[in-house]
């Protein structure tokens, strides 16, 4: 192994950075040469290769984005595209590659390897958590963080107006940072993909609950199947015209802001353990921690199923809430 390259690709999550210092210092460590792509997929297909060294990595730990930048990559997906990375990977003598990202950039990495023999080796970017193969992938808890600060300072509003809120957070496909972060600020309810939503359950239990309460906030995902939280709230107002119903659609600040502690401890440690993998002759997997300690995943088994919500978690919520 003489010479790797390095990338992120598909949604930036925080944490990114610390997790691209930590291969390009290990790397540097075993005395391989490290390249940087910038834009995913697409600079691999431009030739956006860079070398990098130990200063270009350095005070980032601590900063969300990427320095690499990332791309959703059209060109990618067909194999022109392909053949045209691959290309570019030879010209600058590539022997292994590590790829920051989510599922499709998993995806992706697996589609490339039918043309493409150079080791693969993933870790996983995405605040959604949503890959099987590791507790917590790099952004999410930064995520869940920062939508808890956020719904806190809701809360104080709601409960100085006795509101009722709906509070749209990321997550597609799945619920995760709903669950983690509705449990976090004490949510009334939390409506997630991977469970069934019953509208008339919620009316019946806004109704039922605590009159004493002033405020309440749902956490909605917004890849639920009932809508996201503009669809829901509109439904419950119409049948509980009483409540001074708000929405809050938290968006892309989830995306942002200084990596966690959490986040940056697991990032470094997934970034050293890819060169490691890749030293040890591995590829094709995604680097992960499962019960505190590194696993790796075969990137198919890795994308192939969402990680399933912690059924104890799940079974609090209401509980809880009373
Ligand atoms: P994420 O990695 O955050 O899930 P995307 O789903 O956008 O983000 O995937 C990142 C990129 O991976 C895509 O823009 C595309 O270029 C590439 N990719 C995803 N799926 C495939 C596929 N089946 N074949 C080839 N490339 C893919």
């Amino acid at each position: 192994m003489k010479r790797i390259a390095v990338f992120t690709s598909g949604g930036d999550s925080p944490g990114m950075n610390a997790c691209i210092r930590a291969v390009v210092r290990t790397a540097i460590y075993h005395k391989i040469e490290v390249l940087g792509i910038k834009h995913g997929y697409d600079g691999m297909i431009k030739g956006e290769f860079s070398k990098m060294d130990s200063s270009s990595v350095a005070n980032i730990i601590h900063r969300g984005g990427t320095i690499l930048k990332t791309a959703r990559s059209k060109k990618f997906l067909t194999i022109e595209g392909r053949k045209s990375a691959l290309a570019n990977l030879q010209k600058h003598g590539i022997n292994g590659v590590v790829v920051i990202g989510g599922d499709g950039s998993f995806r992706g990495a697996l589609e490339f390897s039918e043309i493409c023999d150079i080791p693969f080796v993933g870790c996983p970017g995405t605040i959604d958590n949503d890959l099987i193969g590791t507790d917590f992938a790099i952004g999410y808890d930064t995520a869940v963080n920062t939508v808890v600060e956020a719904v806190d300072k809701i809360r104080d509003t709601a409960e100085s107006h006795d509101r009722l809120f709906f509070v749209e957070v990321m997550g597609r496909d799945a619920g995760l940072i709903a669950l983690r972060s509705g449990i976090s600020v004490g949510a009334e309810a939390i409506i997630m993909p991977e469970t069934k939503t019953d509208i008339e359950d919620l009316i019946t239990r806004l109704e039922s609950g605590r009159k004493s309460k002033s405020s309440k906030i749902i956490i909605v995902a917004e890849g639920d199947e009932a809508g996201g939280a503009f669809v829901i709230a509109e439904q419950v107002k119409k049948r509980l015209p009483d409540y001074d119903t708000r929405v809050t659609i938290l968006g892309h600040i989830q995306r942002g802001g200084n990596p966690s502690a959490m986040d940056r401890v697991n990032s470094s440690r997934m970034g050293f353990a890819a060169i490691e993998a890749l030293l040890a002759g591995k590829r094709n997997v995604m680097v992960g921690i499962i019960d505190k300690k590194i696993a790796y995943t075969p990137f198919q088994n890795a994308v192939k199923h969402h990680q399933r919500l912690n059924p104890d978690l799940v079974r609090m919520i209401d509980i809880l809430s009373l």
